[in-house]
Order: structure tokens, then sequence, then C-alpha cells
């Protein structure tokens, strides 16, 4: 086992990754922007460097002043968390090239899945089934793309190979407009990731997003650790999570598990990873893969008794998986709300000063945040400042103490989106389970202020 790591993030998950290295009596260094000089993971931690100013470009992203400070603080490994050079291959790279452990797949592994288009051809001739679309990325020739459009059949969605974070798509419902939005997405994503592919798939009128959780270590074991229901979105982003899939039978799950872990064994893949698919009609089409911890990895941790991030660090140390698939079961019902310092119903960010904050407990009730009454919610980052997570022996207990656990906590001084979850928590489709990725924005619109 590695005696110190680097945690290469900041936040709530910089917070978790440090709880994990110190349960398992693993030292951490964190490293921080000048923006997060007064963050609580930042105090907390065995080590603490500052490596910038608050602009991500010049600290979270800066590649050269995190492999540096990882050889001067004597690290042996770096833990990416989520977002900035989680999926970054090249950083992977140059991690291992400087002698220390990415904590995380190979480069090999995040060069495939990050490019949306080979991703999509990997997961075809390993079984995985895709949503239908265009044959790779698409072509200059404007006659060849409006072939493609009608084969496909509309409504399409032009989606940028290399996007993410709900960014880069463009939905198109008539022959007409798709020129010009496959030409503004191009640009959009030349600008936004520096790569200009685009690709084309049927849009699903109304599916469910359901991704898998998988685990695989460096001896060639990979298991699915079941799924998750992100189907709660408001721009493509997901707001709540829970696990398992409510109505979905267990046969159709296990099914496409256990495609996902063959497909783990047959790409060498190492390390967490997310495969995300939509649902509809009791099909499952692939939309991505994820090649770090997701932020509602938790639900799954709860439902599963098993640590996500400590199984991260032990298999990227060489370990063997420690369960075989059979033992891998499933106990009551997760749910996470993400709290997000933003408007509740116009969904603009609301950084600033907290002056008040009380997080919840009692039964079946986690907190997963950095957040605390004086911090202060820097305007450089996503607004997310944590996440509730509430289990029970059934959903309705869960959806019960997350009710119990939105009452109780009070956050002033900032807005926050916990109104909205509150109301979502009472509305009887939530209630019933099952709703599609359309749901809340359907909601949004009636429920107009
Ligand atoms: P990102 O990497 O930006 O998260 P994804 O490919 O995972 O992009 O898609 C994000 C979300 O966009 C999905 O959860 C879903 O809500 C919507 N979406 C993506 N592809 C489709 C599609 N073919 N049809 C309908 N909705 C889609």
């Amino acid at each position: 086992m590695f005696k110190k790591i680097l945690i290469a993030n900041r936040g709530e998950i910089a917070l978790r990754i440090q709880r994990a290295c110190r349960e398992m009596g693993v030292k951490s260094v964190v490293v921080y922007s000048e923006a997060d000089r007064d963050a609580k993971y930042v105090k907390l931690a065995d080590e603490a460097v500052c490596i910038g100013p608050a602009a991500s470009a010049q600290s979270y992203l800066n590649m050269p002043a995190i492999i540096s400070t990882a050889e001067v603080t004597d690290a042996e490994a770096i833990h990416p968390g989520y977002g900035f050079l989680s999926e970054n291959a090249d950083f992977a790279e140059r991690v291992e090239q400087s002698g220390f452990t990415f904590i995380g797949p190979t480069p090999e592994s995040i060069r495939l899945m990050g490019d949306k288009v080979s991703a999509k051809q990997a997961m075809i001739k390993s079984g995985v089934p895709c949503v239908p679309g265009s044959e790779g990325a698409l072509p200059d020739d404007p006659k060849e793309i409006i072939r493609q459009g009608r084969a496909v059949g509309y409504p399409v969605i032009i989606k940028a190979a290399g996007g993410g974070g709900g960014r880069g798509m463009r939905v198109v419902h008539t022959e007409a407009a798709l020129l010009h939005a496959v030409q503004t997405t191009r640009s959009e994503a030349g600008a936004a990731f520096g790569n200009p592919a685009v690709y084309m798939e049927k849009f699903l009128e109304n599916p469910r997003h359901i991704e898998i959780q998988v685990m695989a270590d460096q001896h060639k074991n990979a298991v699915w650790l079941g799924e998750r229901d992100c189907s709660m979105q408001r721009r493509h982003q997901k707001i709540i999570e829970e696990a398992p899939a409510p109505g979905i039978p267990r046969r159709v799950i296990e099914k496409i598990g256990d495609r996902c872990a063959a497909a783990c064994k047959r790409i060498g893949y190492r390390g967490a990873g997310t495969f995300e698919f939509l649902y509809e009609n009791g099909e499952f089409y692939f939309i991505e893969m994820n090649t770090r911890v997701q932020v509602e990895h938790p639900v799954t941790e709860l439902v599963t008794g098993i640590d996500i991030v400590q199984m991260q660090i032990r298999v990227a140390a060489g370990e063997k998986l420690p369960f075989a698939q059979r033992q891998i079961q499933m106990h009551g019902h997760a749910i996470e709300c993400r709290i997000n310092a933003e408007d509740p119903y116009k969904f603009t960010p609301s950084p600033g000063r907290i002056t008040a904050w009380h997080a919840p407990g009692g039964p079946g009730v986690r907190v997963d945040s950095h957040a605390y009454t004086n911090y202060f919610v820097p305007p450089n980052y996503d607004s997310m400042i944590g996440k509730i997570i509430t289990h029970g022996d059934t959903r309705d207990q869960a959806v019960a103490r997350m009710r119990i656990a939105l009452s109780e906590t009070v956050v002033e001084g900032i807005l926050t989106n916990i109104p909205l979850h509150r109301e979502l928590m009472v509305d009887a489709k939530f209630v019933e389970g099952g709703t599609s990725i359309h749901y809340l924005e359907g909601w949004m619109s009636q429920h107009k202020r």
C-alpha cells in the first residue's frame, strides 16, 4: 500500500478521498488554489500545498505544478477525483512517466473512452448495445450528413465527440435545421473541448438515465456494483441519483451489468468506472463511459457496503479485488441530492459567504460536504457544495429520510437548490419512481414562478 497520496482536486471529493486515505492509514497531501486557502479539507490534510491562483487553468489544471508537488512531498500516487484532470489521458501519462501511480485506468483506456466516437465503437465490438446513430464522426460533406440524418430518423441529437458535463449537444427536429446545428456544435466543440469532431444519435424521446458502476483490478478481474438511476436532471446535468433503479426487473439489469464487466475485461480496464445508458421501452443504449469516480458514487456505497474510493486506491496499488461478482449484494435503497449554490428555479450560480450551515443527521443519513458556517463559496468552480445521501430498507424509507434530512438542513447567506429538492421529494411522480430524463424540465415549466 502507498504511504502517501496526493489529491489533485478540491471540494467535497478532496475531503472524501482524504477520509478514505485516513481510514487506510495512508497520508494525504492536498493541493489548493488561492481561492481555497480556507477550505476545510486543506486544514484537515496531513500536508497542503498552494499551487496557484483561483483560475483552474493555473491551479487544478496545472499539470507541472501538481506533479512537482508530488515530487517535493514524496507522494507515491495521485488521485484525480472527478472533473479537472481526472479524464485527461495526457495527465495520466505524465503522472506515470514521472514515476507516480495514477489512481485510475491506463492512459490508453482514458483515451479510448474519452472520445465518445471511439468509445461507442469499442462498446459495439464488446457486445454492449448503443444508441443508433451516425457511422462514427460526421464527415464534412453536407449531402452525406443529410443522408445519415435520414437513416437515423428525426429527431436526432448532435453531440461533441470530446464533450462532457452536459455541454456540446444539440437536438435537431427537422432536416432543414440539421446542417446549421452540425456547424454550430462543431465550432463550439472545437472551442470548448479542443476537438471539433461531432457525431449523431437518435434523440430518445422519453428515456431514463441508468448507469452501471464497475470496478476492475490489474489481474483481469472485473465486477459491476449494481446500477444507479440518474434521470432527474437539469440542463443534462444530474441533481438526484438513486440505487437501485426503481421498477426495472433484476434479470434485465443483471444482463447489462454482466456485459459491462465483460467489456472491462475485453478492453483491459482497471479501476472504477461507469457505463452510462439511456433506458427506454425495456432496452439499454450505451451513451458514454466515465473513467473515474462519479459524484453519485455514495448511493452505490450505501447499498453495496463497498467503499469505492478505497477500492480505487487498493487496485491502483496492485491488490486483487477482494470479492467475486456473486458476493456483491444490494441492501435497501439509497438516494442522493446534490446541494448546489444556485438559484433553485433559474439555476444561476449563487457563490458567496455561507453565514449559517447546519447539516442533517440521524439514521441512514450521510453528508459529504466541505462547507461550514462562514465558508466562502468561490465563484470560480462548480456550484456543488455538498451531497446529502440517505439509505433505507425500502425506497419509501430512503425518501422519507431524505425529506427529514432536507427539513433539518440550514444554509444561509447564499441561495441553494434545497427548496427544489424539498418539493421534488413530495412530488407524486418522483415518489412513484421511474421518471424520465425530461421529467424535471416539464415539471419546471409547470411550476413557473
Ligand atoms: P455528458 O458527457 O456531457 O454528460 P452524455 O452523453 O452522458 O454527455 O449525455 C448527458 C445527458 O444528455 C444524458 O443523461 C441525457 O439526458 C442526454 N442525452 C444524451 N444523449 C441523448 C440521446 N441520444 N437522446 C436523448 N437524450 C440524450
